[in-house]
């Protein structure tokens, strides 16, 4: 293509809310075959609510809502801002927390009213010795199978509780993802989430392949397996932990409603954070390279 037409291409993209960072760009474009989504911001919402809370026997559901919101209020992750503002509505107000650590990909951990307490993935709490009991695990089970996001919080050496979260689909996911499918796409659910939750996700928008249960430093290697087995790999996404994903990605494309990490590593933003929009790019570079010829 000639330069004059790509250049054509990048404005016609900006009128569509895709900034592409350089004409070349679109000619990677037009080669993807696979299209690999985070879950978390892109295909959902990403604006989780608190919908339950379990205890473990002998754990207060107010104390356990307190210990948990005032960590999470120091992170930023969408499970941990739901939690947040629901205990500081319940609670009117959060205790100050003395220390606090992000785990990326896992949870976060810190000191609150003096106790060493945990919140995220179950493998966390496990890391430190400390386990669900069969009753709140098997609760948790059920939750996940519905689709929803389990955290679990533990202190001071126990498990204390789960607290369930929900995210949902953006509306407009399911029909962007029939048209990369329709443009001979194959889209790859990718996720840290587990298994369960990323199935129900995947079958609610119509995707065959998930990839769950993947460590942030973890998603970066599956886009280079996927590159290694001969394909041209779109990635999608919206976060910090994407960002390295966004970078070796033949083609990134970071949603515009996510972060500037993410943004800064891709090729392209989606203005809107609509999954809609990348198969615009897709298609407008196809057309823009395809009538030069
Ligand atoms: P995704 O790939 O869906 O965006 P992440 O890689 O950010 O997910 O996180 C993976 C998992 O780690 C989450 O599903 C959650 O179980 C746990 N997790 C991460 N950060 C937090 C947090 N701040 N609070 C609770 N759980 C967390
Ligand atoms: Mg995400």
């Amino acid at each position: 293509a000639t330069p004059t037409a790509l250049l054509v291409g990048t404005g016609r993209g900006a009128q569509l809310g895709i900034l592409i960072k350089g004409p070349e760009i679109l000619e990677s474009t037009r080669k993807v075959d696979t299209i690999v989504l985070d879950k978390t911001g892109t295909v959902t919402s990403g604006k989780m609510t608190l919908v339950d809370v379990i205890v473990e026997q002998g754990t207060v559901r107010e104390e356990l809502l307190r210990i948990a919101g005032a960590l999470e209020d120091a992170s930023e992750h969408p499970i941990a801002q739901a939690i947040a503002k629901a205990a500081t509505q319940e609670l009117g107000g959060l205790p100050e927390v003395e220390s606090f650590a992000n785990i990326e990909g896992k949870g976060v951990q810190g000191i609150v009213e003096g106790r060493a307490a945990l919140v995220g993935r179950e493998s966390l709490l496990s890391d430190w010795s400390q386990h669900l009991s069969v009753e709140v695990g098997r609760a948790k089970a059920a939750a996940e199978a519905d689709g929803k996001t389990v955290v679990a919080v533990g202190w001071d050496g126990a498990a204390r509780g789960v607290l369930v979260v929900a995210d949902t689909v953006k509306p407009t996911s399911a029909e962007a993802i029939a048209q990369m499918k329709a443009l001979g796409l194959t889209p790859v659910l990718l996720t840290g989430d587990n298994s369960a939750v990323a199935q129900r996700i995947a079958a609610e928008v119509g995707i065959d392949e998930v990839i769950a249960e993947v460590l942030p430093q973890e998603k970066v290697a599956v886009v280079t397996r996927l590159q290694s087995e001969g394909k041209v790999v779109a990635m999608v996404g919206d976060g910090v932990n994407d960002a390295p994903a966004l970078a070796q990605a033949d083609l990134g494309l970071a949603m515009g409603t996510g972060t500037d990490v993410a943004i800064e590593a891709s090729d392209i933003t989606l203005v809107r954070g609509d999954l809609r929009s990348a198969v615009d790019a897709i298609r407008l570079s196809r057309r823009t390279l395809g009538t030069i010829k």
